[in-house]
């Protein structure tokens, strides 16, 4: 599968000149990844790295399934790969451990954002990201947009390959942490069952959900867990597709879809140790 990435991550690296939103830079990526909720979903899964051409996933929705499962034990993910999501049937429950931050998450929140601001900076060919979040919700946009910057910045992250820029302004990718309902929206037309995240376009959507109780395979280390959820996400928009556990034991590429499990894989939020050094 490294092949795939290889293949994928250059060639579709949007470029810095691009709208934040729409058309233009991320234009060839236009697509979806979603997170799913898995709890009923007996399905296999089909990893968009299968593909194998990269011109064709531009035009592929990867999508993701992340299940929130009533037990420890997250079932398997289902994903279509024209982009259609297999939701859960059942209803959610939060994780089965208690989550690090207690804090209630509210379904709807304003649909209004608060953009993060950044220090002017030299960006020249970085990829720029924006960072904004939803008013209504528990966490200031100053706190979530330096997480995210951190996050990218890390030699263990997508910063290994590629030059990542945070701006309050115009910016490539724009990504968001809202509430389940604004999440809904902005994943649309993908069905994201309110307990998803997704990447549609150059939104990388992040559920506040999630953010705020994490998944069954971090346990109570919510704080990798969130480092998972934004390198995952973002390395869709980086280009980067599906991934599988290599095997019983080995880190986990960040681009498996660990939210839903880890396929005998030890949880792994960096691309750094396997997404990238795997190639
Ligand atoms: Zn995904």
């Amino acid at each position: 599968m490294s092949k795939h990435r290889a293949a994928s991550h250059r060639s579709q690296r949007p470029r810095r000149a691009g709208p934040g939103r729409g058309a233009g830079g991320l234009a060839g990526l236009a697509g979806l990844a979603v997170l799913v909720t898995g709890t009923a979903v007996t399905l296999p899964l089909v990893s968009m790295a299968r593909d194998g051409d990269a011109a064709k996933e531009t035009e592929r929705v990867p999508v993701e399934s992340a299940a929130v499962s009533t037990s420890a034990s997250p079932t398997s993910e289902a994903e279509t790969p024209d982009g259609e999501v297999a939701v859960a049937e059942e209803g959610v429950s939060r994780p089965s451990r208690p989550p690090a931050v207690s804090r209630s998450i509210p379904e709807r929140g304003s649909g209004r954002f608060e953009v993060a601001t950044a220090p002017p900076g030299p960006i020249e060919e970085a990829t720029t990201y924006r960072v904004e979040v939803e008013k209504g919700l528990p966490y200031s946009a100053k706190e979530v947009a330096r997480f995210i910057e951190t996050t990218l910045a890390d030699d263990r992250g997508w910063a290994a390959e590629h030059e990542l820029a945070r701006v309050d302004g115009h910016a490539d990718l724009r990504i968001v942490l809202a509430t389940p309902e604004t999440v809904d929206e902005l994943c649309a037309p993908l069905d994201t069952d309110g307990r998803l995240s997704c990447r549609n376009g150059n939104d990388v959507v992040l559920n506040a959900w999630r953010w705020n109780f994490g998944a069954d395979s971090y346990g109570n280390d919510l704080v990798a867990y969130r480092r998972y959820l934004v390198n995952h996400e973002t390395g869709h928009a980086l280009g980067y597709p599906h991934a599988e556990c290599p095997g019983a034991g080995a880190d986990a590429p960040v681009m498996l879809q660990q939210t839903k499990g880890l396929d005998g894989c030890t949880a792994n939020p960096w691309p750094a140790r396997v997404d990238l050094d795997g190639r």
